[in-house]
């Protein structure tokens, strides 16, 4: 036996897979130091925003009760506005999820009769609920806002023209997602979020632009705010909490809006005076440091997934050697079996629940059974090494994070194994 393989061996990869995975990754140097550049430059800005804030063994002091005054959660706050080049900001862990997030952005600043406009096609599966297209108590269809949306252009770029046609004297804010969600279509470069932006205020200059930036943070120099987004929001527990965040969101922003985010996360009156951090904010200062490198890894993970996979015929998006401006990798396994032997294999990679067997469940907010692997220190927490999927058409898994490379890899190495051992993939 070969004593390099041994360990992995150990793990349950068998010499084919380590040999073919070290193919692959023979002719990925060059990309790979390309995202070593960014995370770089990254690092860079988030360092600048906490010297220039000042952050010190004093903002980790926890707080309590109602949390007035609490330095090191403002001081937190100015970190994340000075990264995003924003105006203000709202990182609270009372922000329960990306989801929690996007709708507190999105009531706190729509009133009835207003209309948002989604402009690529349908917005991500749980924010379906919060505007009503499924319907739910408590969703903005309920509160009197319209809904519209435009689908994407044959290439699933933006239809500037219908664009256009569906902006309204009601229309009030534009939704965009940078990331593809639970769809095949490609995700959005900061570039073409820009240009977006800029058509919408062109026609209606008083719209509000809020960006679910979910997944999408650090993987380029810019970021959604860089390019006029009113809002930029996403969730703690993924890229920007660098796998320490136990819990958050944010929403990254114009004082106006933010403010407004404030009024309605906690009451009218209070806004962003009250918010105790209950002993956890170090966790969020830790985590953003390392929210450049993690992502990185994860990028890393994502590259080496889409670059195994799609010789084996299992159609990738992004595309293997495509340009990625998110750590979500999507591969179209085919059948319920592959995505289960596929996540089987992730599980197994995790330093949590490896013992355990994914299986799909009927999950909140999502309208088909979804299977999940994950075992995460931050439970659910997806920028840790995880992969999921609704099991439908065409039945395509989501693979995304990995706290460290090396730990990515092996995972990635680990559903291939499960798949050439069930006989679903061949080498
Ligand atoms: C994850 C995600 C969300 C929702 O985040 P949760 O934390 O799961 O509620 C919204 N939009 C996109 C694009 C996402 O990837």
């Amino acid at each position: 036996m070969d004593d390099k393989n041994q360990i992995f061996n150990e793990l349950g990869v068998s010499d084919k897979v380590i040999e073919y995975g070290e193919s692959v990754l023979a002719k990925l140097e060059k990309r790979f130091k390309a995202i070593d550049d960014i995370a770089e430059r990254n690092q860079a800005k988030v360092l600048l925003a906490m010297r220039k804030n000042r952050v010190s063994a004093a903002c980790f002091a926890g707080s309590t009760g109602y949390g007035y005054d609490d330095a090191g959660r403002d001081t937190l706050e100015r970190v994340y506005a000075d990264t995003f080049h924003t105006e203000a900001a709202l990182v609270r862990p009372q922000i329960t999820c990306g989801t929690h997030a996007l709708a507190v952005a999105l009531s706190a600043n729509l009133k009835p009769g207003d209309e948002l406009l989604s402009i690529n096609g349908a917005p991500y599966d749980t924010l379906q609920e919060v505007i009503g297209i499924r319907p739910s108590p408590c969703s903005l269809a309920e509160a009197g806002v319209t809904y519209a949306q435009v689908e994407l252009n044959s290439i699933g770029g933006f239809d500037f023209e219908a664009i256009k046609k569906a902006i309204n004297e009601k229309t009030a804010l534009v939704a965009i997602q940078r990331s593809k969600g639970y769809s095949m279509r490609p995700s959005f470069s900061v570039d073409q979020i820009g240009e977006a932006i800029a058509f919408v205020k062109k026609i209606k200059p008083g719209l509000v632009v809020m960006v679910d930036n979910c997944y999408g943070e650090f993987t380029e120099l810019e970021e959604p705010s860089d390019v006029g987004a009113d809002m930029t929001v996403g969730s703690l527990i993924k890229n920007p909490g660098g796998g320490l965040a136990p819990s958050g969101g944010y929403i990254c922003g114009t004082s106006e809006c933010v403010e407004r985010c404030g009024y309605r996360l906690s009451a009218p009156g209070l806004g962003r005076e009250v918010g105790a951090n209950f002993g956890i904010i170090d966790r969020l200062y830790q985590g953003f440091f390392l929210a450049p490198t993690v992502t990185a890894a994860a990028e890393k993970g994502a590259i080496f997934a889409a670059e195994l996979y799609e010789p084996l015929g299992f159609k990738c998006v992004p595309g293997a050697s495509e340009k990625r401006h998110d750590i979500i990798q999507s591969i179209e396994l085919g059948s319920e079996e592959a995505m289960l032997a596929f996540c089987k294999g992730i599980q197994e990679a995790a330093p949590v629940d490896a013992y355990a067997t994914p299986l799909p469940w009927d999950m909140p907010g999502y309208d088909s059974k979804v299977i999940m692997a994950a075992g995460a220190f931050v439970q659910g927490s997806s920028i840790e090494l995880s992969a999921d999927g609704p099991i439908r058409e065409p039945y395509a898994v989501y693979f995304q994070g990995g706290l460290t490379w090396a730990h990515a890899k092996l995972g990635i190495l680990l559903s291939l194994q499960h798949m050439v051992s069930g006989g679903l993939a061949k080498l």
